[in-house]
């Protein structure tokens, strides 16, 4: 049965045998694991997977690789859940479990950043996420003050998780291959992740990065005092780049 890969769904499915294990050998599951895949697509990790678990919650929304799975995969293991993952309630599996969630998955590389929003909710009902994603977007995602590459991505996502780009997989490991490389991220959600309102941290850092290249003295002027800004630690002539995730919650956290 052949599927031919749709470009709209962001269908690159892994063929490399080495990459798979790889990403088992990270991903070490355990027979007691509540494990979730997003978009298990032909299945090449599904099947991995549920030679270790007895249970495998998958979410896809492509009906025709919905029907494959339902043929190819143990109908004893996968419990399949048809639709948009970004539409989930994560809620439903967790609340079926006492045990938390370790969500996994090669995404869709077209809707990879609301989907990494649409988790936050869910964060302290998840045990861990192992994601392939873009490279490019996992270096955001863990990128340090002081990088080039430290933005919003960096800081709302830090706020929630502790995170780790594990390795990088090359284009050639796909069919079709992406045009870019891919990597491997590990997200551990923070125990207690500091106390702020996502909306407020969401409006004071998409502020300050709306224009990276200005000190924050201008560029938050619209949100806050400079006397804002030296009460929690901030130099107002520093630029974004420069103020470490703390600080910006600090900043979040002044406006009413
Ligand atoms: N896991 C497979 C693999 O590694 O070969 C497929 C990965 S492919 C990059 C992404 C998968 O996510 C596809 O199966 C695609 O149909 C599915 N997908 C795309 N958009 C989705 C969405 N909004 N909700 C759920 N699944 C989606």
């Amino acid at each position: 049965m052949k599927h031919t890969p749709r470009k709209r769904f962001g269908q690159n499915f892994l063929q490399d045998v080495s990459i798979l294990e790889a990403i088992i050998t990270a991903i070490a599951p355990k027979k007691t694991d509540l494990m979730v895949e997003i978009g298990p697509g032909l299945g090449a990790l599904t099947h991995l997977l549920s030679r270790f678990l007895p249970l495998l919650h998958v979410i896809e929304l492509d009906r025709d690789l919905v029907e494959r799975l339902k043929k190819t995969g143990s109908p004893d293991t996968l419990v399949i859940h048809q639709g948009d993952v970004l539409q989930f309630d994560f809620e439903k599996i967790a609340s079926g479990s006492d045990k938390k969630m370790r969500i996994v998955g090669n995404l869709p590389y077209n809707i990879s950043t609301p989907l990494l929003f649409h988790l936050v909710p869910f964060a302290s009902r998840v045990e861990d996420q192992h994601f392939m994603l873009q490279k490019e977007v996992v270096e955001r995602m863990v990128a340090e003050p002081g990088s080039k590459t430290y933005g919003r991505l960096s800081v709302m996502l830090q706020w929630q998780y502790h995170m780790e780009l594990l390795f990088i997989v090359p284009p050639s490991a796909f069919h079709p291959p992406p045009k870019v490389d891919s990597a491997i991220v590990r997200m551990i959600p923070r125990v207690e992740p500091a106390a702020c309102d996502s909306r407020k941290l969401e409006k004071t850092v998409t502020q300050a990065f709306s224009q990276r290249r200005k000190i924050l003295r201008n560029t938050l002027a619209p949100l806050f005092t400079e006397a804002d800004l030296v009460d929690v630690g901030i130099d107002p002539g520093k630029r974004p780049e420069e103020i470490p995730v703390e600080q910006f919650i600090s900043l979040a956290n002044r406006l009413s």
